[in-house]
């Protein structure tokens, strides 16, 4: 579904991904963790070309992402993505929020997308929400909106990039649990987190970075019960967090 290979990109003369590959199967759920400023936020949003690369490959689906003919609305569909702050439309009611890349990006009728998103705000719990403001609505609520509104796209893989970061400690967990449904239900996942008992529970893989390279490309259990297999980086990590 996902595939890397040996991707580098540079900010003028500071290299913030080093040679990073990695491959990710339908149905896989892979947790990247790794200190602030490793580059985990610029690696996730390769995925979906909203980070452009110098080199290397990067493949989705049949998309070929940092080719310049890339369909990149098409990408981004397919590649649903929700990030730290939400990112709501503010001018927009959550229910319109839902809608409009349905209507300009998939040519949706309104109807279509009003009755897709609707389905939608119910699997997520905000049915009754449908006419507020994200402003109107708690932390919590908005990540599920923004939630929503990646699925209303039927993307065939979801990204997220600290979802739960900016969130009050009592709204952290009305997300993991929406997160993990869609794990359970097979869709495919890549998340970075530092909520590591959702790692534990929910991720096939850990990957942990480090300034700008993959250092650690694991199965949960060898992570988190072999520490001592681990790099003295991702130990040195572990101990901080667990
Ligand atoms: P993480 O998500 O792991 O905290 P990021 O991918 O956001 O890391 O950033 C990795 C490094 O790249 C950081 O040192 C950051 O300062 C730098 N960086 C990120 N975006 C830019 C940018 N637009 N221009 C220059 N440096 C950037
Ligand atoms: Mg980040």
């Amino acid at each position: 579904m996902i595939q890397l290979c040996n991707v580098s990109k540079w900010y003028g003369g500071f290299q913030v991904l080093k040679d990073c590959s990695l491959k990710i199967n339908q149905g896989e759920v892979v947790v990247i963790c790794g200190p602030s400023g490793s580059g985990k936020s610029t690696l996730i949003k390769t995925i979906n070309g909203m980070e452009p690369v110098q080199a290397g490959e990067i493949r989705l689906n049949d998309h070929r992402v940092n080719d310049k003919e890339a369909k990149l609305p098409e990408i981004r569909a397919i590649a649903g993505m929700v990030f730290q702050h939400f990112e709501l439309f503010p001018h927009l009611n959550v229910l319109e929020n839902l809608c409009l890349g349905q209507v300009k990006v998939l040519g949706r009728t309104h109807a279509a997308a009003q009755a897709r998103g609707l389905s939608l705000l119910r699997r997520v719990g905000l049915h009754d929400q449908k006419d507020k403001y994200p402003a109107a609505l708690s932390g919590g609520q908005q990540q599920r909106v923004a939630i929503a509104r990646a699925l209303s796209m039927d993307p065939l893989v979801m990204l997220f990039d600290e979802p739960t970061s900016a969130l009050d400690p009592e709204m952290v967990n009305e997300v993991l649990d929406v997160m993990t449904d869609l794990a359970t239900e097979g869709m495919t996942m890549v998340v970075v987190t530092h909520e590591m008992g959702f790692a534990r529970k929910v991720a096939d893989r850990i990957i942990f970075m480090d300034e700008g390279k993959i250092q650690e490309d694991c199965a949960v259990a060898a992570f988190f019960d072999d520490i001592e297999g681990r790099s003295p980086r991702a130990q040195h990590f572990l101990s901080k967090i667990l």
